[in-house]
């Protein structure tokens, strides 16, 4: 054999093996989309036969009945139970398997950390608050392992993984938390320092973008094509749904709170003045009332606001009740600085659906309508006529729940991970 032969036959092996590779990794992909589209189809229908499987997604009877064998398999699906039968034998009905593993999902707030567990099927089998006395990364991570060892009931049980919301602005491909003025965070690697303790996939979201993705996956934004979400409470946020799809284009998208509603106006946490969220917090609400009201008894409760959270939901609750007045003059200004967010909001983005929640709903009969009348009022041509308002209905589980939806379709119901974010 010449040289040149034998070099030829070398090149023409390696390409030959190469060939395989690439073979057997479209082979894979595909498998992986079939599996995929499959558990997504069940996933969808919570209980559905093969041949509908089959329907649903086009593919062959046989194909569906090899993948499913292997689903069961693997633990991820189960038989549950038969359909009613048109004729001939009772078609099996397949579900997903909530004994597969659960997820956990947290949301981490000032001086505390909120916990959802759910089975594989995104059923919530579990929840619980821990207090936390510093906003320090690494105590955080501590308080949510001593929480999650606390409540989890299946000790055995599998984490698949963890979704974690937070305020500010969050690199989700990074898992890095860039911005939260709430918890004092910058360039906060959270992803990597859970990772290191929970060993298990994280993915890390905007709180507001979780909250919206739970009104996707449960709620009535599924119906719109362009959904605007915005929470009005201790802070002031928004969250943008288009096509399905959260848009979020360098983590900051919908800082509805920190859009300018009074010229020179009260000092901001972002170092900006007369934002949205320095004139209409929960913090900044208290303070106005404080100034106003006669009774030394709210004038004495204001200096305690600020130690937590929990402290200006309850400042506002007791103005509600000592000086009425005080409480409806400050929510009169209130309802006007929301519906000119909503206007502004309108006219820039024409939403189909508009979302509003956040702890402020509890007090809603005195500022939501006014601040939707001013808005639809005010907004530009028609634009105002033509948008849906609504409340959120599902409290306070959306904040970390569509965190776990999202990680639940990149880990196993849709192959192409980065679009979903
Ligand atoms: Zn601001």
């Amino acid at each position: 054999m010449g040289l040149s032969t034998f070099i030829m036959k070398i090149v023409n092996s390696l390409k030959k093996e190469s060939d395989d590779v690439k073979r057997r990794g479209s082979k894979d992909l595909i498998k992986e989309i079939n599996e995929k589209l499959i558990l997504k189809t069940i996933y969808e229908h919570k209980k559905i036969d093969r041949a509908s499987i089959a329907k649903f997604t086009g593919l062959s009877p046989a194909a569906v009945t090899k993948i499913t064998a292997e689903l069961i398999n693997k633990g991820m699906v189960l038989e549950a139970g038969s359909a009613e039968s048109s004729g001939g034998r009772k078609p099996i009905l397949l579900s997903l398997n909530p004994e597969f593993g659960q997820f956990l999902g947290v949301k981490i707030g000032v001086g505390y950390v909120e916990l959802v567990i759910t089975d594989f099927t995104s059923m919530i089998v579990e929840s619980t608050r821990c207090e936390t006395e510093s906003s320090d990364p690494e105590v955080i991570v501590n308080v949510i392992k001593n929480c999650w060892d606390k409540c989890r009931r299946k000790k055995h049980a599998r984490l698949l993984g963890i979704g974690v919301a937070v305020s500010g602005v969050v690199d989700s491909k990074e898992g890095i938390v860039r911005d939260s003025f709430l918890l004092g965070w910058r360039d906060v690697p959270i992803a990597s320092l859970l990772k290191e303790v929970f060993k298990c996939e994280v993915l890390v979201m905007n709180d507001v973008d979780s909250f919206a993705m739970s009104h996707l996956w449960l709620g009535k934004a599924k119906d719109h094509s362009n959904t605007v979400v915005i929470t009005l409470g201790v802070g002031i946020g928004g969250a943008l749904i288009i096509d399905g799809k959260i848009h979020n284009a360098k983590g900051g998208v919908g800082e509805i709170g920190h859009m300018t509603v009074v010229k020179d106006g009260a000092k901001c946490t972002c170092g900006s003045n007369g934002c949205l969220e320095a004139e209409a917090s929960f913090e900044a609400l208290a303070k106005k009332i404080s100034s106003i009201t006669e009774s030394k008894k709210l004038k004495e409760l204001y200096k305690s606001v600020n130690q937590s959270e929990s402290s200006e939901i309850e400042y506002l609750r007791e103005a509600l009740k000592r000086d009425r007045n005080a409480f409806n003059r400050v929510f009169e200004e209130y309802a006007v600085l929301v519906g000119i967010a909503l206007k502004n909001i309108i006219n820039m983005l024409a939403p189909d659906y508009l979302l509003i929640g956040g702890e402020a709903l509890e007090f809603q009969e005195k500022f939501l309508n006014k601040a939707i009348q001013y808005a639809r009022k005010n907004a530009f041509g028609k634009l105002g006529e033509k948008v849906m308002f609504n409340v959120d209905d599902l409290g306070e589980v959306a904040w970390n729940l569509g965190v776990i939806f999202v990680l639940m379709d990149n880990l196993f119901l849709t192959t192409s991970h980065n679009e979903s974010r």
